[in-house]
Parts: C-alpha cells; structure tokens; sequence
C-alpha cells in the first residue's frame, strides 16, 4: 500500500508500505478518509517530536476490517473513529485521570504509524465506534473536535459569554461552532484571511475583524488564541475584560516567547488556561458533528491525493482551504 511517511526532519514522502497486520490487542482499521493538520507540519519540520519512519495521519476513520486475539469489544464491520492518544494508564498523570499529560504517551500517526494509508493497525481501545449515520468521512473531524470540546470544558463557559476566536482555521471556526451552540450572543472572529473571514460568519460569528481591527477596543471575557502564533498572544491578553480569561489552544513553536503585563493579570483577576489534546472528549465531538451543531460540510476543505498531502505537510503547493484531506475509499462519499 501507498502511505505518507515521515522519514526525518524535512523529510516527508509517499512510499510503499506492507498492509498492517492486527496483533493481539489490536484492530485493522481500512481507513475511509483521513485529515491533515497543523501539527503534521509541525513534526515534519522538526518542531514537533514525531517518531522517525512512521506513517502520519492522526485524525481518521474507517471500518474495522480484522481483530487480533484477545479484541472482544470491536467486531469487524464497525465504523469507527480513532482516539490516537495511547495513554500508560499506569503512571502518576494518567493515575489522577489526566491520560492526555501521560509521561509515557503514544499517539498514531506520531510515534506509531497512523492513517495516511489504506490501512492501519492500532490498539481496539483506541477505536471509538460511530453513531449510526455520522459518514467516516465527516468523522475524520472528530479528533480535532475532540480538542477544542476539552478546551471548552478547560475554561468551564458559562451563558453568556463574550468571545473572541483569533486563527480562523478548522480549530477556531470548530471553536465558533460550538460556542453558538451553546447559545453565546457575542463571538467575534478575528483573521487576515478574508476567506477565514467569511467562512466565520457561516459558521455562526456574529462579528469579524482582523487583528489590527481587534486591537482597537475590542473587549471580551474569553480570548481564544487558535492561531499557533505568537503575534496574536499579545492581542488576546489585552482584548480581557476584568475576570477574563485567555484560552491558549494554537500550537506555537517550542522556541516561541511572548510577552506578559502580570500587573494587568494581577489587577484584572485574569486567568490564562490552556489545553492539550482531547482526552475522553471524542465521543462528544462525534455526538456534535452528528446533531450537526458543528457541520462537517463547512469545515472539510480541498481533497489532496497522498502526493499532494506530501506537499501540503512540507508547506509546498497551493494554499487549501479549510481541512484538507485524503479519502482511501470512495464509497463513503455522500
Ligand atoms: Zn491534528
Ligand atoms: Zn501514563
């Protein structure tokens, strides 16, 4: 089979690979669609610690196609959604119910191979099942959605809420999904894209800016930075209403610094939280893209083929829009 292997950094290619086979504990998933990622640019540039000679591809779906020994709870046939973080479950995080800080974690499509191939082998507890009727294919979404509903929960958002989303990509119009959905009045959207831009609005923002617009006034009482870049840190910080709270959730790179007015967050009460990846979340976010209060039709962008996916993991190519990703098996296709 064709997959996209991360070979080191910089070095990223479509080579052929044996069809995985399940071991005991495991499930063979044939993989439907899978979708590409920030974080995918991350570690093929080196910034993001991925294990070399891996497939990528963390965020996917398909049918179970072969159990290995000892797999009781997944039949072949299901349609499920992967879960790629491994957790110990035995060390101190995961002992206090963190699994998604585990000092010994695993993760698909990161340090053991993931989706951008027809196929791929992972352990049965990280396959999630679909609700009946979610397409795979939408469901590739279910992982970073599984992100954002975990960092919704981290600021624990009550009614009410004035928002403001800086980085339009799938993480911050996912973000703007869910915060109509639970009813909040002021959700300003904030990019220099103007396709972002307008893509917010669909999405439920009641207001759009570009930063500079933002850094003009604009007040809120919950700042998320979805961005990953460190330029829009600043603006978030100072966009606080008194008893803010800013939502670090973009993946910034581990150099990155930025700068912090601590009498500001002193005076104002204000609060910095951030969230790393989506544990226990993904369930949730497959009941969202399902209701459809966040709409896979919206957010999946440009199909690549596994070459072009290449070129969009080492930054090469044409800009895509919205979530770009692979489709393994056209009869999931609606
Ligand atoms: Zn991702
Ligand atoms: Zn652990």
């Amino acid at each position: 089979m064709r997959a996209l292997v991360y070979e080191r950094p910089g070095e990223v290619r479509v080579a052929d690979r044996p069809v995985p086979e399940a071991k005991p504990g495991e499930v063979l998933i044939k993989v439907a669609a899978a979708g590409l990622c920030g974080t995918d640019r991350h570690i093929a540039d080196g910034s993001y610690h991925g294990t070399p000679g891996i497939v990528l591809g963390h965020e996917l779906a398909g049918v179970v196609e072969a159990v290995g020994e000892g797999v009781a709870h997944v039949a072949v046939g299901t349609a499920v959604c992967v879960d790629p973080n491994l957790a110990c479950h035995s060390c101190a995080q995961c002992r206090a119910g963190r699994p998604n800080l585990c000092v010994n974690a695993q993760a698909v499509g990161v340090t053991r191979d993931g989706g951008l191939a027809p196929y791929v082998a992972v352990p049965a507890e990280l396959a999630t099942p679909l609700p009946s009727g979610l397409s795979p294919v939408h469901a590739i979404l279910g992982e970073p959605l599984s992100c954002v509903v975990h960092a919704l929960d981290r600021v624990n958002l009550q009614l009410g809420t004035r928002a403001a989303v800086w980085g339009l990509g799938t993480a911050g119009i996912m973000m703007i999904q869910c915060l109509k959905a639970m009813g909040q009045e002021t959700i300003v959207g904030i990019s220099h894209h103007a396709d972002h831009r307008e893509l917010a609005l669909r999405a439920g923002a009641t207001r759009i800016m570009t930063q500079e617009e933002a850094m003009d006034g604009l007040e809120v009482d919950l700042a998320i930075e979805a961005s990953g870049s460190k330029t829009a840190f600043e603006p978030a910080f100072n966009a606080l209403a008194p008893g803010g709270k800013l939502l670090l959730y973009g993946v910034m790179n581990p150099w990155d610094t930025v700068t912090l007015k601590p009498e500001t967050m002193f005076r104002k009460e204000l609060q910095i939280v951030a969230s790393y990846v989506g544990p226990k979340t993904l369930d949730r976010a497959l009941a969202l893209l399902k209701s459809g209060a966040v709409d896979a039709r919206l957010l999946l962008g440009d199909r690549l083929t596994l070459e072009e996916a290449c070129q969009w993991v080492l930054k090469q190519g044409p800009r895509r829009k919205a979530k770009a990703h692979v489709i393994f098996d056209d009869s999931f296709l609606d």
